[in-house]
Parts: structure tokens; sequence; C-alpha cells
């Protein structure tokens, strides 16, 4: 061994028999020390990746499994549920996609106002006025211009809404919506809504800049904004005219373009309604939508004429809005502190914007 390492120093490598078998030897012990440690070290790679592997399975197994087992009995309780309402009238697609979408959305639309009254009327419970927009305004509301509200909204929903959803259904039906027992996934539902959304954005917002036209605003508009500060019920307190172009059109356009199921139709339609009548409530409430754009859309007039905001934005109607305490204050209230006390009203710094 130490001559062929002697060898191996002083020898040119070459053909000889000699040297090559030396340095197989010597090539031999680097393969097994190397070998050696390599080995560790992808063993030791190996059970690292293996062992996360197995945690991101169970890990993934598991979420999987507690999703499936949400969306599962969830899916089963409103496929329950809409199986029910789809018996009651009779499995028959006129019954449940005319009469079923009108009443759902005339009993969505006053059972919401409904709680949102009792409030205005009896001013109870005490602790909700701390939430009030416009504090000194409608406490208590006027019977009679109450009176007259409710008696347009509901020739609105009668005499407009009525023939409309009538349209709607064969409109539907010609589009190959379907109106029987098994309802879609979650999932397309909420790909849906975003349609719905975009649909509903761009058609309030320019009807609703055409109705504030000078030439067309006094003959149309004008009796919406009769509230300047609004209350539940004046939500669709409006023209006919204005209630189908504004509020009913840019609602159902994207259930017929997506051709929706009709028990999707009917969730967009108590979704809408219901943002639109917390848009009007006059309180800006915990874990409710902001009304405050809307709010100061019938305060100011020439600012916010949409419903998510984003056209505002782009086409800069919302200036004023944006220089105002009230868009500090428009946010998802997440805590019990009302947003006036957040952002209290500063007289000096008022004069300053
Ligand atoms: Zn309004
Ligand atoms: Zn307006």
């Amino acid at each position: 061994m130490e001559e062929s390492k002697k060898c191996l120093e002083s020898c040119p490598p070459g053909p000889s028999g000699h040297a090559q078998q030396t340095l197989l030897i010597e090539d031999e012990s680097l393969l097994k020390r190397f070998s050696l440690q390599q080995w560790l070290e992808v063993l030791r790679k190996v059970t690292y990746a293996i062992g996360g592997v197995v945690v991101f399975a169970a890990f993934r197994n598991s979420l999987t499994w507690h999703l499936e087992k949400f969306w599962g009995a969830s899916g089963d309780f409103w496929q329950s549920q809409w199986g029910k309402i789809y018996t009651f009238f009779g499995e028959d697609d006129f019954a449940v996609g005319f009469y079923g979408t009108a009443w759902v959305s005339f009993l969505s639309y006053w059972f919401v106002c409904l709680l949102f009254l009792i409030i205005d009327l009896t001013g109870q419970p005490a602790f909700i006025f701390k939430y009030k927009i416009q504090d000194d305004q409608n406490i208590p509301v006027p019977r009679g211009k109450l009176l007259h509200a409710i008696a347009v909204v509901l020739y609105n929903q009668v005499v407009v809404g009525g023939p409309t959803l009538l349209l709607l259904y064969h409109l539907m039906q010609w589009r190959g919506c379907s109106f029987g027992r098994e309802l879609p996934s979650i999932y397309w539902v909420m790909v849906e809504a975003v349609v719905f959304l975009i649909f509903e954005e761009i058609g309030f917002y320019y009807s609703h800049r055409v109705f504030h036209h000078p030439r067309v605003y006094r003959y149309i508009h004008k009796i919406h904004h009769e509230w300047t500060a609004p209350i539940s019920v004046v939500a669709i307190y409006c023209h006919p005219l204005e209630h189908l172009f504004a509020n009913i059109l840019p609602a159902v356009i994207g259930p017929v373009v997506m051709g929706s199921h009709v028990a999707t139709l009917m969730l967009w339609i108590h979704v809408a309604q219901t943002s639109a009548i917390i848009s009007h409530c006059g309180y800006h409430l915990p874990f409710l939508p902001s009304p405050e754009a809307h709010d100061f859309h019938h305060l100011k007039f020439t600012n916010n004429f949409g419903t998510l905001g984003i056209l505002d934005r782009l086409h800069g109607t919302d200036s004023l809005f944006r220089q105002s305490r009230q868009y500090q204050r428009h946010v998802l209230l997440l805590g019990l502190t009302p947003v006036k006390q957040a952002f209290p009203d500063d007289p000096k710094e008022q004069k300053c914007d």
C-alpha cells in the first residue's frame, strides 16, 4: 500500500496495470467515504421531504375534509330548504319563477324595512341612535311623509315590479335558466354574484347619472331626493320609470346573461334589496355595510352615483365625498364605537376642508 501510494505520487498516470489498480483502490475508498456522507445527507433530506409531504397531505386532507363537511352540510341544508319552497309552489316553473320570485322580493323588502321602521317609529332601542348618521333628522319620522312613501313603494312593487317580473320569467325561460329542484354549487353562485355586481354597478351608475341630468332630474329623480336624510323604506321610493331603469333592470340583467337558477335570482334580489335598504337606513351600524356614501349622495346630490364606488372613482364623481368627514367614516364598523365618535365633527377642520 505504501509502495502504491509512493508510485501514485511519483509515477505519472499511465496505462500500467499497477497504477490503474492503485487508482481504483483510492477511488473506491473515496467513493465509500463520499457515499456515506452523501447518503446520510440524502437520507436526511428525504426524511424531511417525506415528513413535509405527509404533514402537508394530512393538513390538506383535513382541510378538504372540513371544507367538504361544511359545504356538504351547508349545501344539504340549503338544498333541503329550496326543496320545501319548490314543493310549496307545486314544482311548477311558472309558479316558482313568477309568484315565488315576486313573493320573495316583496316579503324580503318589508321584513328588512320593518326592523328599521320599528326603530324609527318607537325610538327603541335607544342606544341605536348613537349610530344615526344625520342625527337631528327624522326624529320622529313625519307620519304623513312616511305613509306617502309606503304608498309609492307599494305602487312600484305591484304596478312596476309585477309586470317586470312576469317579463323576466319569460326571458329566463327563453335563456334556458333552471327552475328545478337541484341547486347550483356554492362556488358557481359566487362566480355569478361577481358578474351580477358588475352589471349592477354599471347599470345603476349610468342610469342614475342620466336621472341627475338637469333636463331630466326634476321630472323623475327629484322624488327620490325629497328625502335628504333617507330612511330604510325610501330605498325604492321613486318615480316608476326610475324604479324600472335604475333599480330593477341593472339588477336582473346579470341573472339573465348568466342563465342563472331561479333560486340564485331570489337570493340576489334579497341581497340587492337589503343592500339598498341599508344604504338608505340612516344608521351606520356595526357589522353592516357602510351607508355613508349613499347617505352623502342624498345630502349633497352631486357625488356618489354608483353602488360599489368604482365608477365614481373612475369618473371623479366622489371628489367632494373624499374630502369629507363622511369619507373617513365610510368603513365597515367592526367594533361597537360609533364612527361619529371615532371620527368626530371638527368645525375648524371642516372650515379648512
Ligand atoms: Zn337613494
Ligand atoms: Zn340621486
